[in-house]
């Protein structure tokens, strides 16, 4: 398995810690070229208008969208918000450049100020496999899940019922951080969404 993770702006590095961790190729991707013979692709957290004003500087918004269409996505906080089709009104920078392919509705910066950083133990849905453990989610100036339609659904919320996690077919997005914990179930579970389109 060859997973790339945009490398153009935020926490890419992290991910490719934990791709090899778990004994997965994890590469860097800048330019569409990378994306050849990947079989998923991570877009990591970091400032989502600067990752997208970097990707369509170099080329990558179509290739990017391309890529999507036949291949696993998981967009971490900015990168949640580069996937989604709508910026809600609350939000900075609406004019902002978008992949805008999976069918959800995201508020930038959600959380305000006191909490610009916080961390939540989370159910998350998909990993009802006896565990039980919460997920420690980390946020860092996060955005929230506002709607998922269409195709897509919420996957974990937070305990006042936050929608801060979904999954649409094979993509995913989380508002938080788990290349920036220990635990390894998110990216598991990425790979097994990979596993199954491979
Ligand atoms: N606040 C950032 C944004 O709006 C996201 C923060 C993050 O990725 N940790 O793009």
């Amino acid at each position: 398995m060859r997973i790339g993770v945009l490398a153009l702006q935020g926490a890419f590095i992290e991910h490719i810690k934990m791709l090899r961790a778990l004994g997965v190729e994890a590469v860097e991707v800048r330019l569409p070229a990378d994306l050849e013979g990947l079989d998923g692709l991570i877009i990591p957290g970091g400032e989502s208008t600067t990752i997208g004003k970097l990707a369509v500087m170099y080329g990558l918004m179509e290739p990017l969208r391309q890529f999507a269409a036949q291949k696993p996505l998981w967009g971490t906080c900015a990168g949640m918000i580069f996937m989604a089709k709508e910026i809600g009104n609350g939000s900075a920078g609406r004019d902002q450049p978008l992949l805008g392919i999976m069918d959800v509705e995201v508020e930038r910066n959600a959380f305000g100020r006191q909490v610009d950083s916080f961390e939540a133990g989370l159910d998350v849905s998909v990993f009802a496999n006896g565990d039980g453990e919460p997920f420690p989610a980390v946020f860092i100036r996060a955005p929230r899940l506002v709607a998922a339609k269409g195709e897509a659904w919420v996957i974990a919320k937070l305990a006042d019922g936050t929608a801060v996690a979904a999954q649409q077919g094979k993509w995913l997005v989380t508002s938080f951080h788990p290349e920036l914990t220990d635990d390894l179930r998110f990216h598991k579970y990425f790979l097994s969404l990979v596993a199954e389109e491979k």
